[in-house]
């Protein structure tokens, strides 16, 4: 079960966007589903999550064809490492590491420091 769950917010624990709170938009997997049954290809963003407005980065989109609607300059969110953001809590409202508790054959996730259920 991941601690980390696309729709939470999250607050930045290291780099330049320390302290910031955002949304979790995308969380990457660590595996490629179209790669299904052939060897796994080392992917980069492995354990990564995409926060609102945390990392903007500028790409110089070139017009290839009429499907890419977004060219110029482009800003959006890259990916980050999981291990630098921290769950804030709902209930508390504070950055909190995640315990994972089975209630009726259930996992849930618990707040470490107020010890609320995490939906
Ligand atoms: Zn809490």
């Amino acid at each position: 079960m991941q601690k980390i769950k696309k729709g939470d917010t999250v607050q930045v624990i290291a780099g330049n966007d320390l302290g910031v709170q955002g949304e979790v938009k995308e969380v990457k997997k660590g595996y490629d589903p179209s790669r299904r049954g052939r060897p796994a290809r080392r992917n980069p963003n492995k354990d990564r999550v995409v926060v609102s407005g945390v990392r903007m980065v500028k790409k110089h989109q070139r017009p290839v064809s009429q499907t890419r609607t977004q060219t110029g300059i482009i800003e959006f969110e890259a990916p980050i490492h999981i291990s630098n953001v921290m769950l804030v809590c709902p209930s508390c409202g504070e950055p909190t590491r995640v315990k994972i508790e089975i209630a009726d054959g259930v996992k849930q996730r618990v707040c470490k420091r107020c010890g609320a259920t995490i939906d």
